[in-house]
């Protein structure tokens, strides 16, 4: 029997609502089985049962254990750096089945004993790896040196270099070790491929992570991850970041110059490489980024050498680098010679690689893509009811929608404003393109890979599978076409606008275009062809499309760095936008000047606002941003407390009883 305490053992719960923790006074006769970590039914208010984390207590004996404890330190850094509640942290780390009650007791799902005895041991898996070449072998080896004195390394190599083929050599020497491997990428688009390489040579050691998958299947994998038998390689897109590691021996990030790591919302808004960094750090792990066009923080890092840093200057089997061509579309227009969207070099392009059986791409940027309509005759624009965005218009099911909020709304017969009937749609939308592209080339097969027809994993997989395998032969998509997909038989990339990216206000504006379109144009090429890239742009003179067409990327970072560095931008100081939400304006107005100039008794003139952000109103919310930037060495704690102060003081306010504030820490 266990002995009654004066004072009772206790348990600080975390759970999925946007508190810090709850404390629960454990019932005696559980006291044997609550360890921290162990997952608990606790009640909340008078009528919710929840099932939450353990995150403190002074007991030690064996349960049903759902974190290791370096996971603990992990969400605590997170919720710490990024401004947000732990209590959002375990609602984005943890599969949903797992945050209900349990049904019965979970299971903790190891291996079959059969599996585990079909299972090959790694060093026949060797078998299976192709060999490096000496120019791949020369930059393993390197790596392998870099990280002897720097846990972090920069793999700098060209497209189709062969840095996924390093990856895996790389992989496969750190499970002969008995460690490991998180991989991790920006999209979930590029999975499929790369599982089907990664499957080839590690089969089941092999699990994948990431949101498309049902919540059964990601509490599986975590499941697993915590029994005796884990995966030993981890593929996901940025949440896996949260499952648990036994024992960590590396972090690769692929692709890691991509702001899809960047969580957006719902908080935690955290940059998944500046995490995989910190989780490779607490577990002891080394961390490799890959990529052909670093960040600006990350090469920046490695010329300071913080990071080690290797390049990759040649494609795989000396493959050429495409041959770029930039077509000044400002003067074709001028000249009547467009056809939509095409310059007739373009065109000509587009028909010979049809007629050769090879394969296109066609790029249109995400801001293109969102076709809207105007009235002709008032220039009227449908706008939602509750944000302040005008609404995008579909073809297909002729109807209009928000991005915001989702709400969707009938075409109206004639505008509201003047009564005319003619709406013009403008834009040109990637249903736009398909349309034209029907018209000039009706024979060929075309896939269109856009926010509308890869809703789900099963489409995304089955445009990509589709093309792969030349089951078409035009592929039209947005930024999703331009991230590493590996396509052999792709001899033309055509990139529709070029500037509609350059326009995109944000100071980061500047080096995502370079990103776009240095990795679009990587798309090109085949092995026995040079890949032709066709650049469409109004602004052929821009240093930008010299240095893309040049694949410069040390002169767009000098240029960039010395912009950065002039408006204290990163990679010299830290950007934390703080976000004030209210339904009354005018009141969120007042609020927001109160608190801007709360901060500046802490921050002075780091403080930058309140502003209206672009999209000022979403579902019916009013919004204003503050900035404040923040020398680089400055402490993310001492940060933090000012900021919960200045917070707490905000909610003190009796009429701020209504008001929401959250941040976005390092926004992209
Ligand atoms: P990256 O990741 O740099 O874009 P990949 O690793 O995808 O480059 O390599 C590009 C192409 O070259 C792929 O088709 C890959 O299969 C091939 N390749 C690269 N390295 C080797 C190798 N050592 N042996 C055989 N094929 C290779
Ligand atoms: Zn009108
Ligand atoms: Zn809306």
């Amino acid at each position: 029997m266990a002995s009654l305490s004066v004072m009772g053992l206790f348990a600080d719960v975390i759970l999925p609502v946007p508190f810090e923790t709850f404390t629960y006074a454990v019932p005696t006769e559980m006291e044997q089985q609550v360890v921290e970590g162990s997952r608990v039914l606790v009640q909340l208010g008078k009528t919710k049962t929840y099932a939450g984390i353990v995150l403190r207590l002074h007991a030690q004996p064996p349960a049903d254990v759902q974190m290791t404890q370096g996971q603990f330190r992990f969400w605590q850094w997170i919720a710490t750096y990024y401004l947000s509640p732990l209590g959002d942290v375990y609602k984005a780390a943890f599969p949903g089945i797992l945050k209900k009650a349990p049904t019965g007791g979970t299971k903790r799902k190891g291996r079959r004993k059969d599996e585990a005895l079909l299972l090959s041991s790694i060093e026949d898996e060797g078998e299976r790896v192709s060999m490096l070449n000496p120019v791949q072998q020369q930059a393993y080896d390197a790596i392998q040196e870099s990280w002897q004195t720097k846990s972090i390394t920069l793999l700098h190599g060209v497209t189709s270099s062969g840095k996924t083929e390093i990856y895996i050599h790389l992989i496969f020497q750190c499970i002969r070790e008995g460690k490991q491997v998180l991989y991790l990428l920006p999209e979930i688009a590029l999975t499929t491929q790369i599982t089907e390489r990664l499957r080839k040579v590690f089969g089941d050691r092999l699990g994948v992570y990431h949101s498309k998958f049902s919540d059964k299947d990601r509490a599986e994998v975590y499941q697993r991850q915590l029994s005796d038998e884990p995966f030993d390689v981890i593929l996901g897109v940025r949440s896996s970041v949260f499952l648990p590691f036994q024992r960590l021996g590396l972090v690769i990030v692929d692709e890691e110059h991509e702001t899809s790591y960047k969580q957006q919302d719902p908080a935690p808004r955290y940059h998944a490489r500046s995490a995989a960094i910190m989780l490779a750090q607490q577990c002891g792990a080394k961390t490799l980024l890959g990529t052909a066009t670093p960040s600006i923080e990350t090469y920046y890092l490695a010329q300071q050498g913080r990071y080690g840093y290797v390049a990759l200057t040649q494609r795989f089997a000396n493959m050429q680098l495409p041959h770029i061509e930039v077509v000044d579309i400002k003067r074709l227009k001028f000249q009547k010679r467009m056809k939509g969207a095409f310059s007739p070099r373009l065109l000509e392009e587009i028909g010979q690689a049809l007629e050769r059986k090879e394969q296109v791409i066609l790029f249109q940027n995400r801001r293109g893509f969102s076709s809207f309509v105007q009235c002709k005759q008032c220039g009227w624009v449908p706008r939602c009811q509750h944000c302040d965005v005008s609404l995008t218009y579909h073809k297909k099911m002729n109807n209009l929608s928000c991005h915001y909020c989702g709400k969707v709304y009938p075409l109206p017969p004639q505008c509201p404003e003047c009564g005319n009937k003619d709406f013009g749609s403008i834009g040109t939308g990637t249903e736009k393109i398909e349309e034209q592209i029907h018209k000039f080339f009706p024979q060929a097969r075309v896939s269109r890979m856009d926010l509308d027809t890869a809703k789900t994993r099963a489409a995304y997989e089955k445009i990509i599978d589709e093309f792969a395998h030349f089951e078409s032969d035009i592929l039209i998509g947005t930024q999703m076409v331009s991230k590493g997909l590996d396509f052999d038989n792709v001899s033309v990339v055509g990139i529709l606008d070029a500037d509609t990216m350059l326009n995109i206000p944000g100071f980061r504006s500047y080096e995502r275009s370079f990103h776009t379109l240095a990795q679009v144009a990587g798309r090109a090429g085949r092995k026995n062809r040079v890949g032709k890239v066709i650049l469409q742009t109004r602004s052929a003179d821009a240093p930008i499309i010299q240095y893309v067409m040049d694949n410069d990327y040390a002169s767009m970072f000098r240029e960039q760095v010395e912009e950065r560095q002039l408006f204290h931008y990163p990679p010299f100081y830290r950007i934390i936008y703080v976000y004030l939400r209210h339904r009354d304006n005018a009141l969120l107005q007042h609020l927001a000047e109160e608190m801007a100039s709360t901060l500046r008794k802490s921050f002075g003139d780091r403080v930058l606002g309140p502003d209206r952000p672009v999209v000022s109103r979403v579902q019916s919310m009013h919004i204003r941003k503050i900035i404040i930037k923040m020398e680089n060495g400055a402490s993310p704690s001492a940060v933090r407390t000012a900021l919960v102060q200045a917070q707490n003081y905000m909610l003190s306010i009796p009429v701020a009883v209504n008001l929401h504030i959250y941040y976005d820490v390092d926004p992209q």
